[in-house]
C-alpha cells in the first residue's frame, strides 16, 4: 500500500527527494501545495516537472477527506458529514453568526467516554483522527465560510465528535498545522479546545505552550450527580480536575470556561447552583450555560428557563462571567450533542 503522503514532516518530505536525486527544497514545494494549498493531486503541483509528478504518484497517495453530504440550516449553520479514506464518517459543522464564521470540528470516530446525554457517546470510539484529517476539515469549512458568507473562518472548536485529549498527540499536531504560517495561518487564540475534563491531560496541554483556550464540559460540580450523568468521571473526581484547571491557570494565564448545562430534576437546584458557585471561585473561569438539545432520552430534558435565569443570576451576584449559549443548527441535527453520522 502507498503511504499517505501527509503523515511526513517537511524534512522528511526534504529527504525522501533527496534519496531519489533531487533537489531537497523539492519537499519545501510539495510540503507548501500539500498544506498551504490543500491540493489533493499531485496533477495540480504545477511547479513540478511531469516524472516529477510521477515518482510521488508512484509512492504516496493524499488522502484527502470527501464531503458525503450537506446540510444547510435555517439559521445558516451547516453541517457536513465527511468520508474518510477508510469509509467512516465523522461530522463537522460552520456556524456562522454577526461578525464570525466558526468551526465546530472532530477528533474522533465515535468517542471513548459515556456521557449519558451526548449522542456521540452511543457510537463508542472507532478510531482517532489523523492530524490531516482534523485540518482538512477546517480547509473545508474555511472555503465554505468564503463561499458561502464572504469571509475566511474566523474561529475554531474542538466540540465536534469525540474527546480530543483522548486523541492527545494528533490534536497537538492538528493545532500546529493550523496556526502555522505554512498552514493556515490560524491564530491559536481563536481556537478553542473543549474536554470533558481528563487531568492528566489539561496539565500536559498546560505544559505545551500553545495560546488555545480551554473549555470544560462540567455540568455539575457535585461529585455524585456528575458521576451519574458523565460515568467515566468516578475516575476524575472534581479535586483533580480542580487541581489540573489551577494548573493550567498559572501556566497559561488563561481563564477556563465551564459549559454547563441544566436539565430538569438533574440539577436544577439552589444546592447544585451553589456548589457550581464555589467551584468557579476556586479557579479562575467563567461559566457558558448552553441549551440542551434532545436526543431523545427521557432522563435529560431542558430545565425550566427560571431555573437558568437564576443560575445566571447567582453567577453574575458572585462576580462570575456567565454567558447563555443558544443553540444553532437543531433543524438538521448540527447542534452539540447531536453529532453521530445517522
Ligand atoms: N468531548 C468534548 C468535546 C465534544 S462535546 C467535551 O465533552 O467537551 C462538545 C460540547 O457539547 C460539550 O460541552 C458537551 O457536554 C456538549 N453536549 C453534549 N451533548 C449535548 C446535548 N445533547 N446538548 C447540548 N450540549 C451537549
Amino acid at each position: 500500500m502507498k503511504k499517505d503522503i501527509r503523515s511526513l514532516s517537511e524534512d522528511q518530505l526534504c529527504d525522501f527527494f533527496v534519496n531519489e536525486g533531487y533537489e531537497p527544497f523539492r519537499g519545501k514545494q510539495v510540503y507548501n501545495w500539500l498544506w498551504n494549498k490543500s491540493v489533493n493531486s499531485f496533477g495540480k503541483m504545477t511547479n513540478l516537472s511531469l516524472p516529477l509528478r510521477k515518482t510521488l504518484d508512484d509512492n504516496f497517495v493524499i488522502n484527502n477527506l470527501l464531503v458525503d453530504k450537506i446540510q444547510k440550516s435555517k439559521d445558516g449553520t451547516i453541517k457536513n458529514a465527511v468520508k474518510l479514506f477508510d469509509g467512516l464518517l465523522v461530522e463537522s459543522v460552520l456556524i456562522p453568526s454577526n461578525k464570525r464564521s466558526t468551526a465546530c470540528v472532530s477528533s474522533q470516530v465515535g468517542c471513548s467516554l459515556d456521557c449519558e446525554f451526548c449522542a456521540t457517546s452511543k457510537l463508542k470510539r472507532m478510531r482517532n483522527l489523523n492530524p490531516d484529517e482534523i485540518y482538512d476539515q477546517v480547509v473545508t469549512i474555511d472555503r465554505q465560510s468564503q463561499n458561502f458568507y464572504n469571509r475566511p473562518l474566523t474561529n475554531i472548536v474542538f466540540m465536534g465528535m469525540g474527546e480530543p485529549l483522548m486523541n492527545y498527540n494528533n490534536l497537538i499536531k492538528a493545532i500546529h498545522l493550523i496556526s502555522s504560517k505554512k498552514g493556515l495561518g490560524i491564530s491559536q487564540k481563536r481556537i478553542v479546545v473543549s474536554t470533558s475534563g481528563i487531568p492528566k491531560m489539561i496539565k500536559k496541554l498546560a505544559d505545551e505552550s500553545l495560546k488555545v483556550n480551554l473549555a470544560v464540559s462540567l455540568h455539575s460540580a457535585v461529585e455524585s450527580t456528575r458521576n451519574k450523568i458523565m460515568p467515566f468521571t468516578k475516575d476524575f473526581p472534581l479535586n483533580e480536575l480542580q487541581d489540573s484547571l489551577a494548573y493550567w491557570y498559572k501556566k497559561t494565564k488563561s481563564k477556563i470556561t465551564f459549559e454547563y448545562i441544566v436539565w430538569k430534576d438533574v440539577n436544577d437546584s439552589i444546592e447544585h447552583i451553589n456548589a457550581l458557585v464555589n467551584y468557579c471561585k476556586s479557579i479562575p473561569s467563567k461559566v457558558n450555560l448552553i441549551e440542551y438539545n434532545s436526543i431523545g432520552d427521557q432522563n435529560f430534558q431542558s430545565a425550566n428557563p427560571n431555573m437558568i435565569n437564576l443560575y445566571k443570576d447567582l453567577l453574575e451576584k458572585n462576580k462570575i462571567t456567565v454567558t447563555v449559549r443558544r443553540s444553532r443548527g437543531k433543524d438538521i441535527d448540527a447542534a452539540c450533542g447531536q453529532l453521530a453520522n445517522k
